[in-house]
């Protein structure tokens, strides 16, 4: 049996330890502005709206739709299964979010089609978020 490569771990950074900490713990966690409450994904020190740097976490209820995606097929990257569906996913809260569509035929994935998060750990410490369908 050949080993699978590693799959890559994200880049973790003072703005974004606590999403990957809050994936560990079965959470997905979205900044909001203190100032304007407004959502925003990918995490980053500063509000794109109004400015501020104050901000808290918020946990998503996971729950969303598929905005748009995308089917990897070439060239492959070591660690990842292929076909690899990527999607941009709209969480009921407002704010979009790339991640993998699991649990389904890439054929059968479909624009607006509602998913919910689950969270898959890959070696070491890594887990991520995916999305998989769910009842609309
Ligand atoms: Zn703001």
């Amino acid at each position: 049996m050949t080993q699978q490569a590693a799959r890559p771990h994200p880049a973790v950074s003072a703005d974004t330890a606590f999403f990957w900490e809050g994936a560990r713990n079965g959470q997905l966690l979205v900044q909001q502005c203190n100032q304007c409450s407004k959502l925003r994904h990918p995490p980053g020190p500063g509000c794109p709206g109004c400015g501020s740097l104050e901000w808290k976490a918020i946990e998503s209820t996971g729950r969303g739709t598929v905005y748009s995606f995308a089917i990897h097929h070439y060239p492959p990257v070591p660690g990842f299964e292929y076909p690899n569906a990527i999607g941009l996913i709209e969480l009921e809260e407002g704010t979009r979010l790339i991640s993998n569509i699991v649990g389904i035929e890439p054929d059968a994935i479909e624009i607006g089609m509602p998913v919910k998060v689950t969270f898959e750990t890959f070696e070491r410490d890594l887990t991520l978020p995916q999305f998989r369908p769910r009842a609309s």
